[in-house]
């Protein structure tokens, strides 16, 4: 039998979220955004439940070609653009559109597209903006003139204005970032994507031709607390279950795991999860460093205790009698917010999600084939594919 841990990628989930992405922001084109290996859900596996997107926008070229592999037509947006030149031959050969960010990248595609062949209007860029972040982007005295000499490159068919927001997710939010955009692209032809999940969710002036929305797809709050985004409607595209292998009957004083961290006060009964940081589970979760992080056993919710370890947690059953060997334990999911454990662990339900362990065996949830009606007119997510593995 093997090792009874496992993450489970919720298809249905994934189309729910990208129709809530669609709901905020109803006049934008959606670029469903899957770098990291779709934050760790694996881009061919969320492949089927993310094709309504208008495009999909991720960081290597080798993740671009396998969605050309998979049957991908419509646009993929390689969001810090370029690396060296044979990725320029790529944009062409497998019609990438690509972010550009700086002066080093709009000299390679001056020199490289005329000499790689790119076919004259064919390229679409995303020239991107340093409006406040300060990570990458054209200053906004650079912007200007970066843009007149894209769009002098014959390959280039169209440019469209892009940025990043730092604090979308936060008190300062975007207003500032916003108003630098609009100054440094006033006049200038072309369409507009700043929005990321946060500015799809929160942002209402964010929402302009193309959103960006990234984690909000998998399930989780852009701002790492569940309870900022539990009314838009957004359901875990990951679950990660794994089972009791043991259980303990602490008396008061006795402890649990390395370091004995865990103390009994009292009577307690401990549970050992098939689960440590090497599945990908945070360490920093661990109750002896001030945390301890939520868990689902039936349907009872209790809590880790004692240091996490590299193959095992421990988990107090003190209120769940019923519980034994073989009961299912949730870590994270439909029940327990991802965000949750998250920020038990002083991190983000991005980080998560992106460090599943390669040992962790991985279940898909199929797309329901008879979906429920879509309310509200929205175009439903195409769940007629079956489901990869
Ligand atoms: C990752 C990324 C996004 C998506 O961000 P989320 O917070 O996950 O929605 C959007 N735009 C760019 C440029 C990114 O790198």
């Amino acid at each position: 039998m093997p090792r009874p841990i496992v993450a489970t990628i919720h298809l249905p989930s994934l189309a729910n979220n990208l129709a809530v992405a669609r709901r905020a922001a109803p006049s934008s084109r959606v670029w469903a955004v899957v770098k990291a290996n779709a934050y760790g859900h694996g881009i061919e596996r969320v492949y089927p439940a993310l094709r309504d997107a208008d495009g999909f926008a991720l960081l290597e070229p080798e993740e671009a070609i396998r969605l050309r592999e998979l049957g991908w037509n419509k646009p993929i947006l390689l969001l810090e653009g370029f690396f060296d030149d044979a990725d320029v031959a790529l944009l062409g050969t497998h019609r990438l559109s690509t972010a550009l960010h700086c002066e080093a990248q709009l000299r390679m595609l001056e020199v490289l597209a005329p000499a790689y062949r790119l076919a004259p209007r064919s390229l679409d860029v995303c020239l991107k903006l340093n409006s406040g972040m300060n990570r990458l982007g054209f200053t906004p005295s650079a912007y200007r003139a970066a843009w007149q000499r894209l769009r002098a490159i014959d390959a280039v068919r169209s440019v469209t204005h892009m940025t990043h927001f730092s604090d979308a997710d936060g008190a300062a939010g975007i207003s500032e970032q916003m108003a630098v955009f609009r100054t440094a692209t006033r006049d200038l032809p072309g369409e507009t994507s700043v929005a990321n999940s946060a500015g799809t969710l929160w942002h209402t002036e964010s929402r302009t031709d193309w959103v960006r929305a990234g984690v909000m797809l998998y399930g989780a709050s852009p701002s790492g607390s569940w309870q900022d985004v539990q009314d838009q409607g957004l359901l875990a595209a990951m679950t990660l279950e794994s089972k009791i292998l043991a259980v303990q009957a602490l008396r008061p004083g006795q402890s649990v795991g390395y370091g004995s961290r865990y103390v009994a006060s009292d009577t307690r009964r401990i549970g050992i999860v098939a689960c440590g940081y090497a599945d990908g589970y945070p360490r920093t979760s661990s109750s002896d460093l001030g945390h301890y992080a939520p868990v689902r056993v039936g349907n009872h919710d209790t809590r880790t205790v004692g240091r996490v370890s590299m193959d095992m947690l421990a988990i107090d059953l003190t209120e769940c009698p019923e519980a034994t060997v073989g009961t299912p334990v949730e870590l994270w999911g439909r029940h327990v917010p991802i965000d949750s454990v998250a920020a038990a662990a002083g991190t983000i339900g991005y980080e998560l999600m992106c460090a599943i362990a390669p040992r962790v065996r991985v279940a898909v949830e199929p797309l329901t084939v008879n979906p429920p009606p879509l309310q509200d007119g929205h175009r439903a997510a195409d769940r007629t594919h079956s489901f990869l593995r």
